[in-house]
Protein backbone atom coordinates (compact mmCIF):
# COMPACT_ATOMS: atom_id res chain seq x y z
CA UNK A 1 0.00 0.00 0.00
CA UNK A 2 1.59 3.39 -0.83
CA UNK A 3 -0.34 6.28 0.80
CA UNK A 4 -0.92 9.69 -1.88
CA UNK A 5 2.01 11.97 -1.29
CA UNK A 6 1.64 14.53 1.52
CA UNK A 7 3.12 18.20 1.10
CA UNK A 8 6.46 18.93 1.88
CA UNK A 9 8.02 21.14 4.97
CA UNK A 10 10.06 23.54 3.24
CA UNK A 11 12.74 26.12 4.43
CA UNK A 12 15.03 27.28 2.00
CA UNK A 13 16.29 24.72 -0.33
CA UNK A 14 15.25 21.86 2.36
CA UNK A 15 12.31 19.82 1.18
CA UNK A 16 11.82 17.63 4.37
CA UNK A 17 8.85 15.50 4.15
CA UNK A 18 6.21 15.74 6.31
CA UNK A 19 5.88 12.15 8.30
CA UNK A 20 8.80 10.76 9.00
CA UNK A 21 9.69 7.42 11.20
CA UNK A 22 11.01 7.97 14.08
CA UNK A 23 13.46 5.35 15.28
CA UNK A 24 14.48 5.44 18.78
CA UNK A 25 14.27 2.57 20.65
CA UNK A 26 13.84 0.57 17.74
CA UNK A 27 16.88 -2.20 17.25
CA UNK A 28 17.46 -5.19 15.48
CA UNK A 29 14.80 -7.03 13.38
CA UNK A 30 11.89 -5.22 14.73
CA UNK A 31 13.87 -2.02 13.30
CA UNK A 32 14.79 -3.71 9.99
CA UNK A 33 10.79 -4.79 9.77
CA UNK A 34 9.43 -1.22 10.42
CA UNK A 35 11.68 0.63 7.84
CA UNK A 36 10.70 -1.62 5.49
CA UNK A 37 7.67 -1.24 6.19
CA UNK A 38 7.69 2.62 6.30
CA UNK A 39 9.28 2.59 2.85
CA UNK A 40 6.55 0.41 1.47
CA UNK A 41 3.96 2.44 2.76
CA UNK A 42 5.08 5.80 1.66
CA UNK A 43 7.84 7.05 4.23
CA UNK A 44 10.64 8.72 2.65
CA UNK A 45 11.84 10.91 6.31
CA UNK A 46 14.11 8.60 8.82
CA UNK A 47 15.15 9.37 11.69
CA UNK A 48 18.22 8.37 13.81
CA UNK A 49 21.22 9.82 16.07
CA UNK A 50 24.39 7.94 17.62
CA UNK A 51 22.35 8.49 20.98
CA UNK A 52 20.13 5.38 19.63
CA UNK A 53 22.82 3.13 18.68
CA UNK A 54 21.28 2.37 15.26
CA UNK A 55 22.55 4.30 12.66
CA UNK A 56 23.95 0.98 11.61
CA UNK A 57 20.92 -0.93 11.13
CA UNK A 58 19.01 2.07 10.10
CA UNK A 59 21.24 2.36 6.88
CA UNK A 60 21.25 -1.19 6.51
CA UNK A 61 17.89 -1.54 6.25
CA UNK A 62 17.36 1.32 4.46
CA UNK A 63 19.71 -0.02 1.74
CA UNK A 64 17.58 -2.77 1.73
CA UNK A 65 14.24 -1.36 0.81
CA UNK A 66 15.79 -0.54 -2.64
CA UNK A 67 14.91 2.90 -3.00
CA UNK A 68 17.71 5.46 -4.55
CA UNK A 69 19.14 7.13 -2.23
CA UNK A 70 18.22 10.37 -3.61
CA UNK A 71 14.15 9.45 -3.23
CA UNK A 72 14.29 9.92 0.75
CA UNK A 73 15.70 12.34 3.61
CA UNK A 74 17.92 11.03 6.67
CA UNK A 75 18.49 13.11 9.75
CA UNK A 76 20.84 12.02 12.63
CA UNK A 77 21.99 13.90 15.21
CA UNK A 78 25.28 15.02 17.48
CA UNK A 79 24.71 14.23 21.17
CA UNK A 80 25.53 17.22 24.07
CA UNK A 81 28.94 15.89 24.94
CA UNK A 82 30.50 15.97 21.71
CA UNK A 83 29.52 20.10 20.85
CA UNK A 84 33.59 20.41 20.93
CA UNK A 85 34.96 21.28 17.50
CA UNK A 86 37.23 18.09 17.18
CA UNK A 87 34.45 15.96 18.63
CA UNK A 88 31.27 17.47 16.65
CA UNK A 89 33.37 16.16 13.76
CA UNK A 90 33.99 12.76 14.63
CA UNK A 91 30.65 12.31 15.39
CA UNK A 92 29.45 13.17 12.13
CA UNK A 93 32.36 11.50 10.27
CA UNK A 94 31.15 7.86 12.54
CA UNK A 95 27.87 8.73 11.47
CA UNK A 96 27.95 8.85 8.23
CA UNK A 97 30.21 5.66 7.77
CA UNK A 98 27.72 3.77 10.38
CA UNK A 99 24.59 4.65 8.20
CA UNK A 100 26.36 3.81 4.90
CA UNK A 101 24.40 5.85 2.69
CA UNK A 102 26.99 9.10 1.74
CA UNK A 103 25.72 12.45 3.24
CA UNK A 104 22.79 12.66 5.42
CA UNK A 105 20.07 14.78 4.47
CA UNK A 106 20.44 16.76 7.89
CA UNK A 107 22.60 16.60 10.59
CA UNK A 108 21.62 18.07 14.23
CA UNK A 109 22.86 19.11 17.51
CA UNK A 110 21.11 17.04 19.40
CA UNK A 111 20.86 18.88 23.06
CA UNK A 112 22.38 22.20 23.83
CA UNK A 113 25.38 22.11 26.19
CA UNK A 114 25.92 25.47 27.60
CA UNK A 115 29.36 24.36 29.12
CA UNK A 116 30.81 24.32 25.38
CA UNK A 117 30.32 27.82 23.65
CA UNK A 118 27.79 28.04 21.00
CA UNK A 119 29.47 29.85 18.63
CA UNK A 120 32.21 26.47 18.55
CA UNK A 121 29.64 24.50 17.72
CA UNK A 122 27.88 26.01 14.93
CA UNK A 123 31.19 26.82 13.81
CA UNK A 124 32.31 23.13 13.54
CA UNK A 125 28.14 22.35 12.21
CA UNK A 126 28.38 24.39 9.59
CA UNK A 127 32.13 23.20 8.81
CA UNK A 128 30.38 19.42 8.56
CA UNK A 129 27.92 20.94 5.91
CA UNK A 130 30.89 22.92 3.91
CA UNK A 131 32.73 19.40 3.54
CA UNK A 132 30.31 17.10 2.80
CA UNK A 133 29.40 15.42 5.50
CA UNK A 134 25.55 16.91 5.53
CA UNK A 135 23.28 18.57 3.20
CA UNK A 136 21.78 20.63 5.77
CA UNK A 137 22.34 21.68 9.45
CA UNK A 138 20.29 22.91 12.21
CA UNK A 139 19.32 21.92 16.19
CA UNK A 140 17.55 20.17 18.22
CA UNK A 141 15.94 21.45 21.41
CA UNK A 142 16.57 24.95 21.27
CA UNK A 143 14.12 27.65 23.02
CA UNK A 144 13.61 30.56 20.78
CA UNK A 145 16.76 32.67 22.19
CA UNK A 146 19.17 29.86 21.66
CA UNK A 147 17.82 29.30 18.31
CA UNK A 148 18.37 33.08 17.02
CA UNK A 149 21.68 33.24 18.77
CA UNK A 150 22.44 29.63 16.90
CA UNK A 151 21.37 31.14 13.65
CA UNK A 152 23.28 34.64 14.35
CA UNK A 153 26.67 32.35 14.39
CA UNK A 154 26.11 30.64 11.65
CA UNK A 155 27.60 30.52 8.30
CA UNK A 156 25.54 28.64 6.83
CA UNK A 157 21.62 28.84 7.03
CA UNK A 158 20.11 26.38 10.13
CA UNK A 159 17.40 24.39 8.22
CA UNK A 160 15.61 23.49 11.50
CA UNK A 161 14.87 23.24 14.64
CA UNK A 162 13.35 19.71 15.94
CA UNK A 163 11.75 20.03 19.36
CA UNK A 164 8.93 18.16 21.16
CA UNK A 165 5.43 18.74 19.91
CA UNK A 166 2.28 17.21 20.59
CA UNK A 167 -1.03 18.61 21.64
CA UNK A 168 -0.88 18.61 24.92
CA UNK A 169 2.25 21.44 25.05
CA UNK A 170 2.19 24.51 23.32
CA UNK A 171 4.49 25.36 21.04
CA UNK A 172 2.88 28.17 19.28
CA UNK A 173 5.67 30.70 20.83
CA UNK A 174 8.90 28.84 19.16
CA UNK A 175 7.15 27.54 15.69
CA UNK A 176 6.38 31.39 14.77
CA UNK A 177 10.01 32.14 15.96
CA UNK A 178 10.76 29.24 13.29
CA UNK A 179 8.58 30.60 10.99
CA UNK A 180 10.32 34.15 11.08
CA UNK A 181 13.91 33.01 10.49
CA UNK A 182 12.88 29.98 7.86
CA UNK A 183 13.59 27.36 10.05
CA UNK A 184 11.67 24.31 9.37
CA UNK A 185 9.82 22.93 12.84
CA UNK A 186 9.92 19.54 13.42
CA UNK A 187 7.81 17.85 15.99
CA UNK A 188 9.69 14.60 17.48
CA UNK A 189 7.28 13.21 20.07
CA UNK A 190 4.08 13.77 18.41
CA UNK A 191 1.60 11.30 19.87
CA UNK A 192 3.14 12.37 23.13
CA UNK A 193 5.40 9.18 23.11
CA UNK A 194 2.11 7.52 22.63
CA UNK A 195 0.75 9.11 26.33
CA UNK A 196 -2.32 11.25 24.96
CA UNK A 197 -3.84 8.46 22.40
CA UNK A 198 -6.74 7.66 25.24
CA UNK A 199 -7.57 10.93 25.29
CA UNK A 200 -11.59 11.23 25.33
CA UNK A 201 -11.75 14.02 22.55
CA UNK A 202 -9.12 12.49 20.00
CA UNK A 203 -11.11 9.29 20.16
CA UNK A 204 -14.41 11.36 19.08
CA UNK A 205 -13.04 13.13 16.87
CA UNK A 206 -10.95 9.99 15.42
CA UNK A 207 -14.59 7.96 15.28
CA UNK A 208 -16.00 11.30 13.63
CA UNK A 209 -13.58 10.40 10.75
CA UNK A 210 -13.53 6.76 11.09
CA UNK A 211 -10.06 7.29 11.89
CA UNK A 212 -7.49 6.30 14.71
CA UNK A 213 -6.53 8.86 17.23
CA UNK A 214 -2.77 8.63 15.98
CA UNK A 215 -3.91 9.39 12.27
CA UNK A 216 -5.78 12.64 14.12
CA UNK A 217 -2.88 13.99 15.80
CA UNK A 218 -0.62 13.47 12.78
CA UNK A 219 -3.18 15.04 10.99
CA UNK A 220 -3.25 18.23 13.08
CA UNK A 221 0.63 18.61 13.22
CA UNK A 222 0.66 18.34 9.20
CA UNK A 223 -2.13 20.86 8.71
CA UNK A 224 -0.16 23.50 10.65
CA UNK A 225 2.43 22.99 8.47
CA UNK A 226 5.35 21.59 10.41
CA UNK A 227 6.90 18.12 10.38
CA UNK A 228 6.53 15.39 13.08
CA UNK A 229 8.72 12.04 13.31
CA UNK A 230 6.47 9.28 14.87
CA UNK A 231 7.46 6.26 16.31
CA UNK A 232 6.24 2.95 16.47
CA UNK A 233 7.51 -0.99 16.69
CA UNK A 234 3.86 -2.06 14.49
CA UNK A 235 4.17 -2.29 11.10
CA UNK A 236 0.23 -2.04 10.79
CA UNK A 237 0.56 0.93 12.68
CA UNK A 238 3.73 2.67 11.02
CA UNK A 239 1.23 2.28 7.46
CA UNK A 240 -1.41 3.93 8.95
CA UNK A 241 0.10 6.15 10.87
CA UNK A 242 1.60 8.26 7.68
CA UNK A 243 -2.37 6.95 5.71
CA UNK A 244 -3.43 11.03 6.51
CA UNK A 245 -3.61 12.40 3.15
CA UNK A 246 -7.17 11.57 2.04
CA UNK A 247 -9.18 13.59 5.75
CA UNK A 248 -8.82 17.12 6.93
CA UNK A 249 -9.67 18.35 10.53
CA UNK A 250 -12.35 21.56 10.38
CA UNK A 251 -11.15 24.57 12.32
CA UNK A 252 -12.97 24.04 15.23
CA UNK A 253 -11.27 20.65 15.43
CA UNK A 254 -7.86 21.75 15.35
CA UNK A 255 -8.33 24.36 17.78
CA UNK A 256 -10.25 21.85 20.43
CA UNK A 257 -7.11 19.91 20.00
CA UNK A 258 -4.82 22.64 20.25
CA UNK A 259 -6.77 23.70 23.58
CA UNK A 260 -5.19 20.19 24.94
CA UNK A 261 -2.00 21.52 26.02
CA UNK A 262 -1.01 21.86 29.39
CA UNK A 263 1.61 24.03 31.56
CA UNK A 264 3.15 20.27 32.78
CA UNK A 265 2.72 18.93 29.07
CA UNK A 266 5.95 18.57 28.40
CA UNK A 267 7.47 14.61 28.74
CA UNK A 268 11.40 15.57 27.84
CA UNK A 269 13.24 17.87 29.98
CA UNK A 270 16.29 16.38 30.93
CA UNK A 271 18.68 18.11 33.87
CA UNK A 272 21.13 19.09 31.32
CA UNK A 273 18.67 22.21 29.84
CA UNK A 274 18.99 24.97 32.18
CA UNK A 275 15.73 26.67 31.15
CA UNK A 276 12.85 26.64 28.08
CA UNK A 277 11.86 30.19 28.36
P1 LIG B 1 5.86 9.10 19.53
O1 LIG B 1 5.17 10.33 19.95
O2 LIG B 1 6.12 8.87 18.10
O3 LIG B 1 5.08 7.87 20.14
C1 LIG B 1 5.54 6.55 20.06
C2 LIG B 1 4.63 5.68 20.90
O4 LIG B 1 3.31 5.74 20.36
C3 LIG B 1 5.04 4.24 20.94
O5 LIG B 1 4.86 3.80 22.28
C4 LIG B 1 4.05 3.56 20.00
O6 LIG B 1 3.76 2.26 20.50
C5 LIG B 1 2.84 4.43 20.09
N1 LIG B 1 2.12 4.46 18.80
C6 LIG B 1 2.61 4.85 17.61
N2 LIG B 1 1.66 4.78 16.66
C7 LIG B 1 0.55 4.32 17.28
C8 LIG B 1 -0.76 4.02 16.82
N3 LIG B 1 -1.12 4.19 15.55
N4 LIG B 1 -1.65 3.56 17.73
C9 LIG B 1 -1.31 3.38 19.03
N5 LIG B 1 -0.08 3.64 19.53
C10 LIG B 1 0.85 4.11 18.64
O7 LIG B 1 7.19 9.03 20.44
P2 LIG B 1 8.75 9.11 20.41
O8 LIG B 1 9.04 9.58 21.77
O9 LIG B 1 9.40 7.90 19.93
O10 LIG B 1 9.13 10.28 19.38
C11 LIG B 1 9.24 10.02 18.01
C12 LIG B 1 10.65 10.15 17.51
O11 LIG B 1 11.16 11.45 17.76
C13 LIG B 1 11.68 9.25 18.21
O12 LIG B 1 11.56 7.90 17.83
C14 LIG B 1 12.96 9.92 17.81
O13 LIG B 1 13.30 9.56 16.47
C15 LIG B 1 12.58 11.39 17.91
N6 LIG B 1 12.93 11.99 19.21
C16 LIG B 1 13.84 13.02 19.23
C17 LIG B 1 14.24 13.61 20.41
C18 LIG B 1 15.23 14.70 20.40
O14 LIG B 1 15.75 15.06 21.48
N7 LIG B 1 15.55 15.30 19.27
C19 LIG B 1 13.69 13.17 21.71
C20 LIG B 1 12.68 12.13 21.59
C21 LIG B 1 12.33 11.59 20.38
P3 LIG B 1 3.98 0.96 19.57
O15 LIG B 1 5.44 0.91 19.25
O16 LIG B 1 3.52 -0.16 20.47
O17 LIG B 1 3.11 1.14 18.36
Amino acid sequence: MTSPPLMPVVAGTMKIPAIGLGTWQLQGAVLAAVVAAAAEAGYRHFDTAPRYGNEKAVGAALRATGLAREGYFVTTKVWHSDLHADALRRSAESSVERLGLGPVDLLLVHWPNPAVPLAETIAALCQAKRDGLARNVGVSNFSRSRLEAAIGLAGESLAANQCEYHPRLDQSGLIAVCRRHGVAFIGYAPLGSGSLLDDPLLGLIARAHGRTPAQVVLRWHYQQGTAAIARSANPTRVAQNIDIADFALGSDEMARISALARPDGRIFSPDWVENWE
